[in-house]
């Protein structure tokens, strides 16, 4: 590559004040609190709507309640629900009241649900009638004292509904939300395997998460938005309230389904689809997309995942309005996006230039130098957005000895500052834009009786962009490979499924010290794409 290759770390400050009471829930309320009549949320399924005045009037009614019921600093409350206005306005409720939210994906199954919790140790937990339903008795069981909250009604024996909590109504001038002192006082609790290991609780800052609240988004103007992610998961949290923050009107779906998701965008007149890449996928070969008007919509943004060029070329040709795909680039450890395009910035295949609140530097991977634009190296960050570091873990194996944390991203920027991913080290596997950490499923194979070792790696894939793939050694001779999907699929979410299959190996390569070699394995998928 050519250029010049000065070395420079790329550090864009913040333009803003933080407001001094340093709460990220108040900070929330008080963006919305003026826009009343305005849509805030709208159920692309059901078309029901709810304006951001009586979401911030729920908010205050339930943080108020909380707060009488001895919700207070510090404890943990965590939300396990589908996408619904109550579960965003219970977490910013929370906020208010001074506790520390976290969000458990509602289709966990029970090992990981407990696995989860046992991080973070809520004492409160907002669910759905569907997750109550599924997973009240392992609660009570695993974290035993647990409060619930259902939205909707509930039986009073076991739980206390959200209507209860949201009925008083309170008076929004006389409303006191819990005021902060530090900067660093956790806001939010979201697991992620980072670069190496299984998932573990990332904590959020109050003062990283209002920061991240006030980065530029895609665009300046107001377009509606439509979003299919799950807000337990970092990518359909982030989006959704960056755009809530800055008042624009989000549809939301709970489960995908084409038909659905095309009618939401005539009907609601989507102006900007939030996307990963396996939707735009899906969307640029839909057969049934002609059948819609989906004129309204004007842009798209996708992050999550590597989006490939000639994908966006492929859906230019189907949205007749249509006038840019944007990217975004970021992870859990660094809420909001690290690397983003903008309407009237972008560049070809780019994950465009760093957000404000990052300090971004692009190390040589063996040297750890600074190196300058167009050199690949592992992309670094640090600044106030960056999270607060894993719940019970040492840094020191995560961050550099300057304080910046190795993303295991591997990158180069052109002259213009552009940001280009091109590899990814750590040992994370990206199934639709989801997180599967390998240790877990290498730790979850070798619980079965016939394995005696095991390593899992992504195998590309066009539409998912990887595939959980187990490579195993056997115990037991007379192990298949269904015996191993079917343990696999019965004990995790179903992203965490091994799509790719497994391969049968005389011996999982590893270095001195029994670390994995996984490219070893990558190289052994190449040459044997299929099952032994
Ligand atoms: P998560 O914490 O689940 O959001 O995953 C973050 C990881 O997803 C990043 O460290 C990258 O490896 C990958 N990722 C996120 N956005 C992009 C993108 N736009 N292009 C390529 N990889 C991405």
């Amino acid at each position: 590559m050519t250029g010049h290759k000065t070395p420079r770390v790329i550090n864009v400050d913040v333009n803003f004040t933080l407001p001094s009471h340093l709460n990220y829930g108040t900070f929330i309320l008080e963006r919305i609190s003026n826009l009343n009549e305005k849509v805030a949320f709208i159920n692309g399924a059901t078309d029901e709507k709810i304006s951001f005045g009586e979401v911030a009037q729920q908010v205050v009614n339930v943080s108020s309640s909380l707060t009488k019921l001895g919700i207070k600093q510090g404890d943990v409350v965590a939300l396990c629900s589908e996408n619904r206005p109550e579960f965003l306005i219970s977490a910013i409720a929370a906020l208010c009241s001074g506790a520390v939210i976290t969000f458990i994906n509602s289709s966990y199954n029970k090992d990981e649900l407990v696995h989860t919790m046992g991080i973070s140790k809520p004492t409160y937990i907002f669910m759905s009638p569907n997750t109550f339903k599924s997973f009240h008795e392992v609660i009570k069981e695993s974290r035993p004292g647990c409060k619930f909250f259902v939205f909707g009604d509930a039986d009073k024996r076991v739980a206390t509904s959200y209507d209860e909590l949201s009925r008083s109504h309170v008076n929004r001038l006389s409303f006191q939300p819990v005021d902060f002192k530090g900067r660093v006082e956790t806001a939010l609790i979201l697991y992620s395997s980072g670069t190496t290991g299984p998932p573990k609780g990332a904590k959020l800052t109050h003062s990283g998460l209002i920061i991240a609240g006030m980065q530029p988004t895609c665009t300046k103007r107001q377009l509606n938005s439509l979003s299919i992610a799950p807000w337990s998961n970092t990518v359909g949290y982030i989006n959704t309230i960056r755009e809530t923050i800055r008042g624009q009107t989000c549809i939301y779906l709970n489960k995908f389904n084409e038909a659905t998701y095309l009618r939401a965008v005539e009907k609601h007149k989507a102006g900007l689809l939030m996307a990963v890449p396996p939707l735009i996928v899906m969307l640029a070969k839909s057969s049934i997309l002609n059948k819609y008007d989906v004129s309204s919509v004007e842009l798209m943004y996708c992050g999550g995942a590597p989006l490939d060029w000639s994908v966006i070329m492929e859906i230019k040709q189907r949205f007749p309005n249509l006038k840019h795909v944007l990217q975004g680039y970021g992870m859990t450890e660094t809420p909001g996006v690290l690397t983003e395009e903008h309407e009237g910035m972008t560049q070809n295949g780019s994950v465009g230039r760093v957000a404000p609140g990052n300090i971004v530097k692009v190390v040589d991977i063996e040297t750890r130098q600074i190196l300058g634009p167009n050199e690949q190296g592992e992309v670094c960050v640090k600044g106030p957005v960056l999270f607060e570091g894993y719940i019970g873990k040492d840094m020191s194996e995560y961050l550099d000895e300057d304080g910046y944390y190795k993303t295991g991203d591997v990158a180069y920027y052109d002259d213009e500052g552009f940001f280009f991913i091109t590899d990814r080290l750590k040992e994370l596997i990206k199934y639709k834009a989801w997180q599967v950490a390998p240790s877990e499923l290498e730790a979850l194979i070798l619980q079965h009786p016939k394995v005696k070792d095991v390593g899992v790696i992504g195998k590309p894939d066009q539409l998912a962009g990887e595939l959980p793939t187990a490579f195993v050694v056997k115990k037991s001779e007379d192990l298949t490979e269904k015996e191993i999907i079917d343990f696999v699929a019965f004990k995790v979410s179903p992203w965490k499924h091994l799509r790719g299959g497994v391969r049968f190996i005389d011996e999982v390569p590893k270095n001195g010290s029994g670390k994995i070699l996984r490219r070893m394995l990558r190289d052994l998928l190449k040459e044997n794409p299929r099952s032994k």
